[in-house]
């Protein structure tokens, strides 16, 4: 049986496990999928310890994701490097050159196709990317390949322009939201905002107009900004089908197989009512 593994810390919430495990029983592979509670100083030990093993491969999660790219062992792709960022490693056994340790990144992937499954093309379309942080770089270097204008609000400003430059956009404070909203087709929000119940709303949601797609990347409950945009008219999409497309793509990866994304969705959003159930709250 192979086993495939995320790493990460705090691991202990992530839906990989059983988003991967009921994609794996779908295909009819031999396989499980199990989440490590993996520390920063414990990522190469445990990446060279998984390659010993013959694991089938392996996600990575935070904090670990930018640190993977400072192993002198692990060859990361193009994408991976551009982003800054590894969330899939991939083992290839080659007969002269032994066990190579590749890194990918299948983020800015999920979020393309999640945006594609709610039928919102990004080709020449005005995009307000609001955060800098690892998913907003995945985010950022896939719609500008996809041909998107990109501009970037971010908490820190220095990030912003950082970002920004490296996909041809513009860089802006969060101060400037409100008017960046009103010119964007699409607007995305990757920051970590959201994630919790007490959190401000990042503008004011009266804002969305119904020509908008407004898209959250937070996939854990369904946000006041998911909220506005359904208020709006505009299109609403959560954070849910780029968890399933990233998730979806790593598994093409590792088995060469195409990945069963229904089966992958409905394991997550079960997981989420769960989740949601467990902690007394109405979905
Ligand atoms: P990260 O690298 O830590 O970046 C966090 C981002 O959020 C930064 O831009 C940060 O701004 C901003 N931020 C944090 N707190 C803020 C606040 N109070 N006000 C304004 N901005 C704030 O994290 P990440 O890995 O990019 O993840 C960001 C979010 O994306 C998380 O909610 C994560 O769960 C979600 N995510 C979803 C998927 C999916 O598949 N759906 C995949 C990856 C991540 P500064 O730069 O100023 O600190």
């Amino acid at each position: 049986m192979k086993i495939f593994g995320i790493f990460g810390d705090p691991i202990e919430h992530s839906l990989s496990p059983v988003m991967q495990n009921e994609a794996l029983r779908a295909l009819g592979i031999d396989a499980r999928y199990h989440a490590f509670r993996v520390a920063r100083t414990g990522l190469k030990d445990a990446i060279r310890g998984a390659a010993a093993m013959g694991f089938g491969g392996l996600n990575l999660t935070i904090p670990l994701k930018e640190k993977a790219l400072e192993l002198d062992f692990l060859r990361a792709d193009e994408r991976a490097m551009a982003i800054g960022a590894v969330n899939t490693i991939s083992f290839e056994n080659d007969s002269n050159q032994g066990n190579r340790i590749r890194g990918h990144n299948t983020d800015g992937w999920g979020a393309l196709l999640a945006l594609q499954d709610a039928k919102v093309r990004v080709d020449g379309r005005r995009v307000l990317l609001i955060g800098a942080g690892g998913a907003a770089r995945a985010v950022a270097h896939t719609l500008e390949k996809e041909g998107a204008e990109i501009s970037i609000a971010n908490r820190s400003l220095p990030r912003a322009h950082e970002l920004a430059t490296s996909v041809g956009g513009m860089g802006y404070c969060l101060c400037d939201l409100e008017k960046l909203v009103l010119q964007a087709d699409i607007i995305i929000n990757a920051t970590s905002v959201g994630m919790r119940e007490d959190d401000a709303r990042l503008f004011d949601g009266r804002l969305l107009k119904r020509h908008q797609a407004v898209f959250d990347i937070v996939y854990n409950r369904d946000t006041e900004l998911l909220r506005d945009a359904r208020a709006a008219g505009a299109v609403a999409i959560d954070g849910v089908m780029m968890l399933v497309y990233q998730g979806a793509k790593a598994l093409e990866i590792w088995t060469g197989k195409r990945a069963p994304v229904d089966v992958m969705e409905r394991a997550v959003r079960e997981g989420l009512e769960e989740r949601l159930a467990r902690s007394g709250k109405e979905p």
